[in-house]
């Protein structure tokens, strides 16, 4: 290597260096701390240096770590050797008269660490860029959208030559076409989106987007709806045996949410979507007489010991399930645990699309625990109902790789741990972050949004499904039946 001027200076630091000596000179100290690194690792504060700087200064940390691979915290300082290239420089030197790639590592005895790679550039700084990309400033950052309703934000991320951030006036083209505005762009098109930053010679990956057409349906499906509001005999307007103000409040709510109109002061999701899918309160009994009040059936037990999934819980409810070709049936509870539940739906046989399920053997129904009332969980619960899974994984379950648990692209997917989890933000497989808008999604956020895909999924359960209060439904010929209770078939919360 030339010894040329300018040079840039490479030392650890100076505390290390002093006590090198005195290490050296105690033999039965050295070789005690020698035997025990195994491996050396050394990190660098800077990695990129600019020609000819001659003031640029770096810091190298070295770590040490013994053979079981823990790290070791010596209490004597020492410094290793720093090589350059595969020659040892005792002066600590780095020439930066002329632009070159230099490998750095750290000798210890016959240990050496990892490579280091150093590089000295020659660059018009104003103007050098190692990085130019465009990305989402929604922090809900979906690669999805939907046709002529989505609007979503980007910003343009210009990195220098140390890969750190600077500001740079970049145009940014979707499809083509440049936007003068980067804030809340309606999304026009359907189909495959691409946007790219340009900045100078400088352009950007593209950042796709999946645009699909607007949800359509001739008219909203309405369906009867009946409360189940089990109690010990406390007084109407008890939280265990609501009022049905209360209940028509909460049905109020729901329905708000399930056509996208309940006011929320937070972002939602750029795919946010009316269901078109309503409930109202059935106004005929069972048997056939006028509901006192309409879509609540007050149940008087003796049980108490009501919990989530108990063979307790189910057999009750299987005992009190209306006809669901006639009704949506709703328990409204006291769960010991406080989890409301829901049972997912049985489709029909593609094949098969007529051939009779038989007897219902599942008390097919959404719960409400005291705890859950009033919140969002009725529209959740619905959404079990109407076929919708969590938007997150469980981490035993499936792993990252498995990715999307609910099999519907616009919902934003996570595992379900603790770590991925912060405040009104998870963490998704890749690292990125996003703000969590879904009603099928648990932890704290502000629930306001079903997207396009889970509305689909739901309209097509009302197409596609047995038990449900449709039209289609409604004209079977054959009387419902109950069957056994079959346990094995689980609800989810
Ligand atoms: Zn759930």
């Amino acid at each position: 290597m030339s010894s040329g001027k300018p040079k840039k200076l490479l030392a650890f630091c100076a505390s290390l260096l002093l006590l090198f000596s005195c290490i050296s000179e105690e033999e039965s100290q050295r070789s005690f701390i020698f035997d025990q690194i195994d491996r050396i690792r050394i990190t660098a504060s800077d990695t990129v240096f600019l020609k000819g700087d001659e003031t640029a200064k770096v810091k190298l940390f070295a770590t040490y770590f013994d053979k079981n691979g823990q790290r070791l915290d010596l209490s004597l300082d020492i410094a290793p050797e720093v090589w350059v290239d595969g020659k040892f420089r005792k002066d600590g030197l780095l020439d930066t008269s002329k632009e070159g790639l230099f490998r750095l590592t750290a000798k210890l005895g016959n240990l050496e660490s990892n490579p280091l790679n150093l590089s000295v550039v020659d660059i018009d700084t104003t103007t050098f860029l190692t990085r130019l990309e465009v990305d989402f400033s929604d922090s809900t950052r979906s690669n999805f959208a939907i046709a002529g309703k989505s609007r979503i934000s980007f910003e343009v991320n210009a990195l220098d030559y140390r890969g750190k951030r600077v500001p740079r006036p970049a145009n940014i083209y979707l499809n083509g076409k440049e936007i003068q505005d980067p804030d809340r762009v309606l999304i026009e098109e359907t189909g495959l989106i691409q946007v790219i930053a340009k900045w100078g010679d400088y352009e950007s990956e593209a950042l796709e987007i999946f645009s699909r057409p607007p949800f359509e349906k001739e008219e909203v499906t309405e369906l009867p709806v009946i409360f189940h509001v089990v109690h010990n005999g406390e007084a109407i307007g008890n939280p265990k045996n609501r009022s049905a103000e209360d209940i028509y409040e909460e049905l109020r709510k729901t329905n708000l949410r399930m056509r996208n109109q309940m006011p929320s002061p937070y972002v939602q999701s750029v795919n946010a979507q009316d269901a078109e899918i309503e409930f109202y309160p059935a106004l005929i009994h069972e048997n056939g007489e006028r509901l006192a009040e309409p879509g609540i059936h007050r149940i008087q037990t003796e049980i108490r010991d009501f919990d989530y999934i108990n063979e307790v819980t189910r057999a009750f409810m299987m005992e009190h399930i209306w006809d669901p070709n006639q009704y949506v049936n709703v328990f409204i509870m006291e769960i010991a645990s406080g989890f409301s539940f829901a049972y997912f739906p049985t489709l029909r046989d593609p094949q098969f699309p007529d051939r009779d399920p038989g007897p219902l053997t599942y008390p097919y129904a959404s719960v409400v625990s005291t705890r859950g009332f009033g919140t969002y969980v009725l529209a959740h619960e619905l959404g079990h109902f109407l076929s919708l899974n969590h938007v997150f994984s469980e981490a035993l379950v499936r792993p990252c790789a498995d990715a999307d648990s609910d099999l519907i692209g616009d919902t934003e997917h996570y595992v379900n741990i603790p770590e991925n989890v912060q405040g009104w933000f998870r963490r998704k497989c890749d690292g990125t972050k996003f703000f969590s808008t879904n009603y099928m999604d648990y932890h704290a956020g502000p629930k306001n949004s079903f997207t396009l895909g889970q509305v689909q999924r739901m309209n097509f359960v009302l197409e596609n499904a047995f038990y449900l209060p449709t039209r289609r439904n409604n004209a079977r010929l054959s009387r419902f039946e109950k069957g056994p209770l079959d346990l094995t078939i689980q609800p989810v919360r």
